[in-house]
């Protein structure tokens, strides 16, 4: 199955703790990035990379992610333009298309209503808290009753799977406004729930105030405990905790050795290390032996587009021994891990003889575990995920 990535670095602000590729107050670039996305995506038919070996691979659906940036700020029409260009690369009628959404954007019935009919059928919501204050110490442009506005409106439309994201560990933040956040978003009865732990980024405004002792955040134990009583209230609530950092409510046909329906098939991607293009200012592509990233810059990524030029700054060479530990490192945030026919089929080799040292030493501290069929992180191992994935470099 085919995968792609389609960036979109627009923001009407930028948050506090932002440092991802994108822009404020650049809208009137949007028309000539549009344009430039889509020769981007006519370009891209000459890269299109092999249909996976594994099973698992293969079983995803094609996906097509709007991320960014914030991706509503598109206009319906722009989408549809947007998808059409991308129609040669992805099937659009069996592709899960999903789109990142700005509860601060204008997100009416209307436009949800639009950009579902044009195909749009999984709706990923920046929430990030539903606290006002830190939403305003974060520099969310929504307040908490426009978010809930927004994911109700969403709902009504009739979306086939939404997602909410929120943020751990935040300024100010303790265990019980924690909880009063997982058990009001649990009485919404959200598909999909992604939830971070705040990452302090170097060059973005919070990292200045909180290392300057202007704002507070809570300790890295408070933000373990935080963690751990979403797993306690998500799966006393129903939800299968089916990555690291995502829980969705499971369906009827799903099955435990499986990915679950509504997890995002796009992620499932990355987290079985699946080649997938990728487009737009600063959108990086994975199309093994390397990966590719794009020109930051939308002045730069337009211009190259426009010169006819494929808009890449930098290419990275990956080698099989990079292979192999990305297949580890990403397959074992899935709760399903990683089995051996998907490693074999991925890495064409076999997992015991490549890593038998490593996962017994892992074993031993119980950190994974392991049947016949495949390997996958423990509880425990979930708490301290990166200090496994090193065991793979
Ligand atoms: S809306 Fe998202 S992408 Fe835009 S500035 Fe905020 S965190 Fe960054």
């Amino acid at each position: 199955m085919r995968h792609l990535y389609i960036h979109i670095p627009f923001c009407h602000r930028r948050c506090s703790y932002c440092d991802f590729n994108t822009y404020a107050n650049m809208e009137h670039h949007i028309a000539a990035y549009v344009d430039a996305l889509c020769t981007e995506l006519a370009m891209l038919r000459e890269s299109l990379p092999p249909l996976p070996k594994s099973p698992a691979a293969a079983a995803l659906r094609p996906s097509i992610f709007f991320g960014g940036g914030t991706p509503s700020m598109l206009t319906p029409a722009q989408i549809e333009r947007i998808l059409i260009a991308a129609a040669a690369l992805v099937p659009l009628e069996t592709a899960e298309i999903s789109l990142e959404a700005n509860p601060g954007t204008v997100l009416g019935r209307d436009y949800l209503r639009d950009i579902r009919s044009l195909g749009v059928n999984r709706l990923s919501m920046g929430v990030q808290s539903l606290h006002d204050p830190t939403l305003r110490i974060l520099g969310r442009i929504h307040t908490a009753a426009e978010a809930r506005a927004s994911y109700l409106d969403a709902r009504a439309v009739g979306f086939e799977s939404i997602n909410l994201d929120f943020i751990f560990g935040l300024p100010g933040q303790d265990l019980a406004d924690w909880q009063a956040t997982l058990t009001e978003v649990i009485a919404w009865d959200v598909d999909h729930l992604a939830l971070y732990s705040l990452i302090l980024e170097e060059n973005t405004p919070l990292y200045a105030q909180v290392t300057a002792g202007r704002v507070q955040i809570p300790d890295d134990d408070l933000t373990a405990a935080m963690y751990e009583l979403a797993m306690d209230l998500l799966d006393k609530a129903g939800y299968r905790h089916y990555e690291i950092s995502n829980w969705v409510r499971p369906q009827p046909d799903d099955r435990p050795d499986a990915p679950p329906r509504l997890a995002c098939h796009h992620n499932l991607a990355y987290w079985f290390n699946s080649d997938y293009l990728a487009a737009g200012a600063g959108a990086h592509g994975h199309l093994f032996p390397q990966r590719y990233a794009n020109i930051r810059s939308i002045d730069g990524y337009i211009a190259a587009v426009q010169a006819g030029h494929r808009p890449i700054a930098e290419t990275i060479p990956l080698t099989p021994a990079d292979l192999a530990a990305e297949t580890m490192m990403m397959g074992l945030r899935l709760d399903i891990g990683v089995s051996f026919e998907h490693f074999a089929a991925r890495v064409g080799d076999d997992l015991i003889e490549h890593y038998g040292t490593t996962l017994h030493e892992l074993m031993q501290h119980g950190l994974i575990a392991m049947d016949d069929r495949r390997v996958w992180l423990t509880e425990r191992g979930r708490m301290v995920g990166n200090h496994v994935f090193a065991h793979f470099l």
